[in-house]
């Protein structure tokens, strides 16, 4: 997972840090509420675990501009010393997902994260990512369609899973070049042409590709299977 922590005590934050990033996950820090906020709408994070008191912005403002103003959908999960009900419904009322009072086991907030990550993949059956007669089991990274195996390549893959985490979302060009390459600059045909190869092998599977060009931003996964018989 991609985790983004927000939170201005060092020693909470740190603990974290070293945790998260121990187990795998790929982990970037704020130490204020209006870092925090820049982070969560440049960044592209799996999860966001966000402290209340914050320096700059407080966590509840940070939720709300995320989800009103920023419309990014991202899970949060609250971290707070504040265990009075009150404090809760607000968070929730703010577009939080899930709330923890300190202390907190590490694990705790872990397991509490990837449950956070798998429901919002929606459809995840067994770590599978289903959508009409395509199946990715992104354990495995085995893709099939009507149960037959389809080889694809690695790029092609990440672009695959990351799309049918979230079907009917479009993202940006640039959003999946990040997610490609990173920072190194891809050459300005490179994702065209593997969302060609995706396609073609889709469509060689099944017939049609349910990858959509949004003309002028970029891709979408298509959840509804239109093409199928
Ligand atoms: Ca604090």
């Amino acid at each position: 997972m991609r985790v983004l922590i927000v939170e201005d005590d060092l020693d909470i934050a740190t603990n974290l840090y070293e945790f998260l990033e121990s187990r795998g996950n790929t982990v970037d820090m704020a130490r204020d509420g209006v870092s925090g906020m820049h982070l969560a709408t440049s960044g592209d994070f799996d999860a966001i675990v966000l402290d209340l008191g914050l320096p700059g912005m407080d966590g509840l403002r940070l939720c709300q501009k995320l989800r009103r103003e920023a419309r990014q959908d991202v899970p949060v999960l609250i971290l707070t010393a504040r265990d009075v009900l009150d404090d809760k419904l607000a968070a929730f009322d703010c577009g939080a997902d899930d709330y923890l009072v300190k202390p907190f086991a590490l694990r705790e907030v872990e397991a509490r994260l990837k449950a956070l990550v798998l429901r919002r993949r929606g459809r995840v059956i067994d770590r599978k990512l289903v959508s009409g007669a395509i199946e990715f089991d992104t354990a495995s990274l085995a893709v099939a369609v009507d149960g037959r195996p389809v080889h694809l390549s690695r790029k092609c893959l990440r672009l695959l899973e990351m799309m049918m985490t979230e079907p009917n979302r479009v993202y940006a060009r640039t959003e999946l070049e990040q997610a490609l390459w990173g920072d190194e600059h891809p050459q300005s045909d490179s994702l065209r042409s593997h969302m060609h190869m995706l396609r073609r092998a889709l469509t060689d599977a099944r017939g049609h590709s349910p990858i959509e060009t949004v003309h002028g931003v970029g891709y979408r996964f298509a959840s509804v299977d239109v093409g199928q018989a």
